[in-house]
């Protein structure tokens, strides 16, 4: 069997998203399990629509994610050229074979004649066909007017790998422009010739071009080609309603969700997972495991449902799972003013006490700052907590002073020692016959005013026994 060698073939017209992404991901994944090639091409034919230092960005974006290319623009390949602008030669070559074979046809039509066409197909109420309207005398192509396919309108049956057997019929097919009379072929075109001189063998994209599939077999077949392995992604759905994801829920630039503090793992486990599982329960996978497991064939055709809050849980497993010293260098970009400064010790020591807690790496000041500056008490957080707000003030203030009272009899030693503080914790319970979510919650906002944070006897073996009873004192007062 030849080599399996599958493309991420991007248009350089702005950042690449989640969708686009997960496109590259099970491309890269098919190329890496059977040691193949993964081949980044850029398609940069619609010169109106690119966006200046798209291509750096889409670069940029995979190999942040891992996702390195065997052959690209930037790093060149046996089949290069990888950006379709510089490719003009080849598809000017292949154009001329279907001009000479009798399948290609200049275009003879202004704009607005082609339009007469369409309002009277409109008007007959019959669907616009180009290859209706074929001329009959064709004209020199010197590449002054697009350059049209002849079809040769068939039914087709085809497998996809992963929306399975598809049928249409002949009306499906036309005359569609090969090359414009700006010198740049379509996608269309390009595509196709592009994926038989890289020998791509399996051809893996999103939904927008199942409704051409159709045209493109009967180019296939007019430049005698082997089809490639076709495999449709679904769609990604947004949180809620049917429809597809747009940029306020959640389809925005990948690189944004690294800066937002989401782990490279999390992020190629969570897109992984937007349309595929390996049939278990399992949800978590490296990116070898995906190597190993992914399949086409496990791709749903259903759109695949993007949920946030997944990201972050999954997040949050990445996290738990670093080592202390992995962690402290992915968070070094992270820390807020103060803790940036506190230096690599106190960063691991407070790291160890809130890795179980932390969902995203932004947020860390939130989790440790009141670890390195003295909060400033917020009593609505108190009021709007279920357990709290039950008691009235006079209660709360009660508790944090029976609290005080048993850390004055603690000692700095005490401290240091969870066994003791817990021990201390625990009395206390008893003695003010209260619940450990009421009493520890109101001592945790006392030292924290935070809305998260790790076990109390972790938080005053590092804020130590002076702060503790200051923050406690200035609660009370
Ligand atoms: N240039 C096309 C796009 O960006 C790629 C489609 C394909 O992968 O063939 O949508």
């Amino acid at each position: 069997m030849s080599e399996v060698r599958t493309r991420f073939a991007p248009s350089p017209t702005g950042f690449i998203h989640v969708g686009g992404i997960r496109t590259a991901l099970f491309a890269f994944l098919v190329a890496r399990q059977s040691n193949g090639k993964f081949i980044l091409r850029l398609e940069d034919t619609d010169q109106k629509r690119e966006v200046t230092g798209a291509d750096q960005h889409i670069m940029k974006s995979l190999h942040a994610l891992g996702l390195n290319y065997d052959e690209g623009p930037d790093i060149g390949g046996p089949f290069g050229p990888y950006r379709q602008s510089e490719r003009l030669d080849t598809y000017k070559k292949w154009a001329l074979k279907l001009v000479e074979a009798g399948r290609a046809y200049a275009d003879p039509y202004a704009p607005e004649e082609i339009q007469a066409f369409r309002n009277e197909s409109i008007a007959n109420k019959k669907p616009f066909l180009y290859r209706n309207h074929r001329p009959e005398n064709s004209l020199v192509w010197d590449g002054s007017k697009p350059l049209r396919f002849k079809s040769q309108p068939q039914d087709y049956t085809w497998h996809d790998a992963v929306m399975g057997n598809s049928h249409a019929g002949a009306e499906a097919i036309d005359d569609f422009i090969l090359m414009k009379s700006d010198g740049f072929p379509t996608y269309n075109f390009a595509h196709i010739v592009d994926d038989a001189e890289m020998q791509i063998t399996h051809v893996i994209r999103g939904q927008e071009f199942i409704s051409s599939m159709p045209n493109y077999l009967n180019l296939y077949e007019a430049l005698n080609l082997e089809k490639p392995v076709f495999a449709t992604m679904p769609h990604i759905l947004a949180e809620s309603g049917n429809k597809k994801l747009s940029k306020r829920d959640g389809a925005k630039d990948v690189l944004e969700y690294l800066r937002d503090g989401f782990l490279v793992e999390a992020l190629d486990n969570f897109i992984a997972s937007l349309g595929w599982n390996d049939g278990t329960e399992q949800e978590i996978f490296s990116m070898n495991e995906l190597i190993t497991k992914f399949s086409l064939e496990r791709v749903q055709r259903s759109g695949a449902r993007f949920d946030e809050k997944r990201l972050i849980w999954m997040n949050g497993q990445w996290v738990k799972q670093l080592s202390l010293d992995d962690l402290f260098v992915r968070c070094s970009d992270f820390w807020g003013e103060n803790g940036r400064e506190s230096g690599p010790d106190r960063q691991k020591e407070i790291l160890k006490v809130v890795q179980e807690r932390l969902k995203t790496l932004a947020d860390l000041p939130a989790l440790t700052e009141y670890f390195f500056v003295r909060p400033t008490p917020d009593w609505s957080m108190v009021d709007e907590n279920k357990q709290l707000k039950k008691l009235s003030r006079t209660e709360q203030i009660e508790l944090l002073k029976a609290a005080e009272t048993a850390f004055e009899n603690l000692d700095d030693e005490d401290f240091l020692d969870e066994g003791k503080t817990q021990e201390c914790l625990n009395s206390l319970l008893e003695r003010t016959k209260s619940k450990p979510p009421i009493l520890f919650g109101m001592i945790r906002y006392a030292l924290t005013w935070a809305p998260f944070s790790p076990g109390l006897p972790e938080t005053m073996r590092l804020l130590g026994r002076d702060e503790t009873l200051v923050r406690i004192k200035a609660a009370i007062s």
